[in-house]
């Protein structure tokens, strides 16, 4: 109804995908062994085979596989708690009270699992470079607030942040990384793998991860006291006894060997899947060069991102006018502009998924009120006092002017360049 009357695009048959999942006959084999051994619950082969591969992988000690992503998160948030302030008051968090320095721009199941253990997550802006934490802003969060003890990185769309930066910020101030890997499995930096920066990391294997289990995660460390915590705490917390017998808090967090299964049976295709991803980010980037936007970037010299999600920025001047409520949002059409609202509605018209950038935490409902943190202070002061451009921080900026571009392993460049198409359109 928006794109103009002159482009007739042709709606693809089969959705195309923002990121799904790509599968493989050789996970129904390791499902099936699993099956025909009987070792349906959290015990097995498969287990200990995806926790073996990982750890080759990304070059760690240990990988401890869990039921999700976020369950990874959370008992690292408790390692880490537990290892700075002590061991909790039962029905009291690891991090009660405590202020933890986290990732803005990102899934909130980087930062939920602060806020689990009675943390209060201190945002930290974004940069322009990778999308990710700022140094600059964490090294003036611990200006501000010298109690932070604990930082909480992720490495958003796939690319890696500024991590020798920010590690050089948390060695100065004495504070433990914990980094989210979750999007990033096999990227690197300076040859090293994400998800091995930190004291405690977490990968996931959800649904639309690069890699997938249909759920699932892992915590990853080099500690193997951490890993033997881990693995308790996530089966209840059974101590060696005939009965059930309990001296700590216990979760149901332990991976499933018929998920393992999966995850097994999709982990050698990992650097196939980067490849394909890597792909489409160099489709995109050539078909759209010479419209007023830029690719989510990347520090080419020391990193090598998996490419998880293709995204684009419109430059200020070439975006039309994008009004974004709490959940409703409305534009302007403008003959040689554009906005992610009108380039998404356009290719969700084609029957195509793409998705605004992760609204960062600090615009969320829920954590309004928290502390966030920019290069030159404090952001909660000036939040509502849009500068130029409309922006008043670097996240809020990328919300307003960035999108995540259909991204599936098994779109055909055919399919992609249709996509490429009607974002053309959408400038003309
Ligand atoms: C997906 C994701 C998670 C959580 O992983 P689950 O396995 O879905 O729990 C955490 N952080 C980020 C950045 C993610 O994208």
């Amino acid at each position: 109804m928006f794109i103009s009357e002159n482009h007739h695009f042709k709606q693809f048959e089969q959705k195309v995908w923002l990121s799904s999942p790509t599968m493989y006959p050789d996970s129904m084999d390791y499902v099936m062994e699993a099956y025909q051994a009987n070792w349906m619950s959290t015990v097995g082969a498969n287990i200990n085979q995806a926790e073996k591969s990982i750890c080759q992988k990304i070059g760690c000690n240990h990988a401890v596989a869990l039921s999700t992503g976020t369950a990874a998160l959370h008992l690292a948030m408790k390692l880490a708690g537990e290892q700075l302030y002590g061991k909790p008051a039962i029905g009291k968090g690891a991090l009660d009270g405590h202020l933890v320095a986290a990732s803005d721009m990102t899934f909130d199941a980087t930062v939920n699992p602060i806020v689990y253990e009675g943390g209060i997550p201190v945002f930290i802006d974004t940069e322009y470079d990778t999308w990710n934490m700022d140094p600059v802003s964490l090294e003036k969060a611990f200006q501000m607030y010298p109690e932070i003890k604990l930082v909480v990185t992720a490495h958003l769309y796939g690319t890696p942040g500024k991590v020798d930066e920010i590690k050089e910020v948390c060695r100065k101030h004495g504070a433990i990384i914990i980094e989210d890997a979750a999007e990033s499995l096999g990227a690197s930096y300076k040859g090293i793998q994400t998800g091995s920066f930190g004291m405690y990391n977490a990968i996931s294997f959800n649904g639309n991860k690069i890699i997938t289990g249909s759920s699932g995660g892992m915590l990853l460390t080099d500690s193997a006291e951490a890993a033997e915590k881990v693995r308790k705490w996530s089966t209840q917390s059974r101590e060696r006894a005939s009965w059930y017998q309990h001296e700590e808090l216990g979760y149901n967090y332990r991976m499933s060997n018929v998920i393992a299964g999966i995850v097994r049976g999709q982990l050698p295709h990992l650097e196939e899947h980067i490849a394909r991803k890597k792909a489409i980010y160099q489709r995109y980037q050539e078909g759209l060069q010479d419209l007023p936007v830029q690719m989510n970037p990347y520090d080419g010299e020391n990193s090598e991102p998996n490419f998880w999600l293709s995204c684009m920025l419109l430059d200020r001047d070439a975006m039309c006018p994008q009004v974004r409520g709490e959940r409703d949002v409305l534009f302007t059409p403008v003959h040689g502009k554009s906005c992610p609202t009108e380039i998404l509605e356009a290719i969700a018209s084609i029957n195509a998924e793409g998705r605004p950038i992760w609204k960062p935490m600090h615009m969320q409902p829920i954590y309004r009120m928290n502390p966030f943190v920019v290069r030159d202070g404090t952001g909660r002061a000036r939040t509502n006092a849009y500068i130029d451009g409309g922006c008043a921080d670097v996240g809020m900026d990328i919300f307003q002017r960035g999108l995540c571009l259909p991204s599936d392993n098994k779109m055909t460049p055919q399919q992609q360049d249709r996509i490429i198409d009607v974002i053309r359109a959408c400038f003309e």
